[in-house]
């Protein structure tokens, strides 16, 4: 723990990996070493709003370099201050190691409300914050890169991108200074969903393993699951999309103003489109409308999915949530003891650092893409086509049979860039749901799937660590 009263987030991080820390057997040291911030960058910069000056307090935090670049997102709230990003950060690191993406963990924060300025004000403010990084060597294709988070999306990444290009001309691979671009930026095709999708993919997978589904006397399969959603930016919109896709009912939306109801389920995409319209999620046509948001968290379902922010499930309201699966879509939703009250009411919680992994997937595939300055499948798809087509040709006059238009295109169609980031996805996701179930099993007494997911982690970055040999 930290001396320090204000590290309430940083220290629930480092108290759950202290409590893996115990199933693992690395010196103290090398713990201790992975455990801290590596680099804490603190800045205020003044920027022009209307005709004041105002000064606005930001932050870049690498918590590890045992890998580089560093990698983590950027988010602009009010509540962003030093402990939460050094404990997004330090997610970071634990959540690239569990999916093997080959960095360390940073994060980054505006303390801003970005509702209360300009688009052009947000621009002033997204460039200088740059020019800082910029500055402090703190940003940069192989130092560390920075990605969307809560209140950031393509737009900012843009400016990033912008701001980054300009100062460094003729820097081959600056395109990799920042990910979550929009395409024609040098964005990857399936970025935006990722984080969604990959939420899907890990509960899909842990729905998918018998074991589980047996000890939870849950029928397998996401089919038919009753799921809540809570917060309907862009994590909560894509998972409740994929899991209704997938054949879920989406019973339940959340957001700041309330929460809408529909045992029949919901479509995000009308809910969408509904608030957009009455600025509310209040009275969707079919729903019933929950005036106190929280207490759509404690409705009766199979899987909830907090998609919004830190510490919503905590000592005081966790012992009513009637889910069976909490899927951690957003970085810390649950405190540590909401945690302890899960364990004792058998409920499965699905830790962030790996469930809502997608996002950071997806980034490394467009950090490679970047640097190797050609778009997935551009140089197979036709060829696999080709091939494909002469192979079925020949399958056909062999057997005397045609098969219909349909299958034929599906059979001999190559991989184009969503393909392959998709799939690419899709095996991170299940790959690392594997490596910690299989964890878990093998040291029984680990209590629960997040301290399986860290001692995974824990023993990565250690490993690294010691190869790399500073620790003898
Ligand atoms: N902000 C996202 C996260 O917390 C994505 C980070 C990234 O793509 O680098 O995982």
């Amino acid at each position: 723990m930290s001396a320090h009263p204000e590290y309430k987030f940083f220290d629930a991080v480092s108290a759950s990996f202290d409590k893996a820390a115990r199933f693992t057997h690395w010196d103290p040291g090398i713990l201790e070493q992975i455990k801290q911030c590596n680099s804490v960058y603190r800045m205020h910069f003044p920027v022009k709003v209307g005709d004041k000056v105002e000064v606005i307090k930001a932050y870049r935090v690498q918590h590890s370099h045992h890998k580089t670049p560093c990698k983590g997102g950027i988010r602009f709230a009010t509540a962003v201050n030093l402990d939460e990003v050094m404990a997004l950060a330090a997610l970071m690191t634990y959540k690239c190691a569990i999916v093997n993406v080959p960095f360390g963990g940073a994060k980054g924060g505006i303390n801003i409300d970005p509702k209360k300025y300009t688009i052009y004000e947000l621009e002033k403010i997204t460039r200088r914050y740059t020019h800082e990084l910029i500055k402090k060597n703190f940003i940069g294709p192989g130092t560390d890169v920075p990605a969307p988070d809560y209140g950031t999306g393509e737009r900012e990444m843009s400016w990033i991108l912008d701001t980054y290009t300009s100062m460094k001309p003729g820097e081959v691979d600056a395109l990799g200074c920042v990910t979550g671009k929009p395409v024609s930026q040098g964005g990857v095709r399936g970025r935006r969903e990722a984080t969604g999708l990959g939420v899907f993919y890990g509960i899909r997978e842990i729905c998918n393993t018998q074991e589980i589904m047996d000890r939870m006397g849950l029928k397998p399969g996401v089919e038919g699951k009753r799921v809540i959603v809570q917060g309907l930016g862009n994590v909560g919109y894509h998972a409740a999309k994929f899991f209704r896709e997938g054949g879920a009912i989406v019973t339940a939306i959340a957001e700041f103003e309330g929460a809408i109801y529909n045992p029949d389920g919901l479509n995000e995409e009308e809910v969408f489109q509904h608030r957009k319209k009455e600025g509310t999620i209040l009275n969707f046509p079919g729903a019933t409308n929950i005036l106190h948001s929280p207490e759509a968290l404690e409705l009766e379902c199979d899987i909830l999915i907090p998609a919004a922010l830190e510490n919503v499930i905590n000592a005081e309201n966790a012992p009513r949530v009637k889910a069976r699966i909490v899927g951690e879509a957003a970085n810390g939703p649950l405190t540590p003891e909401a945690d302890d009250v899960f364990i004792k009411k058998g409920i499965l919680v699905v830790p962030d650092m790996y469930l809502n992994a997608g996002g950071v997937t997806v980034s490394y595939f467009e950090w490679l893409k970047n640097l190797s300055h050609v778009r997935y499948g551009r140089m197979e798809k036709r060829f696999t086509e080709n091939q494909n087509i002469t192979i079925l040709s020949q399958l056909e006059s062999l057997t005397g049979k045609q098969v219909s238009n349909r299958d034929r295109r599906l059979i001999t169609q190559g991989a184009d860039e969503i393909d392959i980031v998709y799939s690419g996805l899709e095996e991170t996701m299940i790959g690392a749901t594997r490596e910690i179930l299989e964890s878990w099993k093998s040291h029984p007494e680990i209590p629960d799937m997040r301290t399986a997911a860290y001692v995974v982690a824990i023993n990565k970055v250690a490993t690294s660590y010691a190869e790399l040999g500073i620790f003898p």
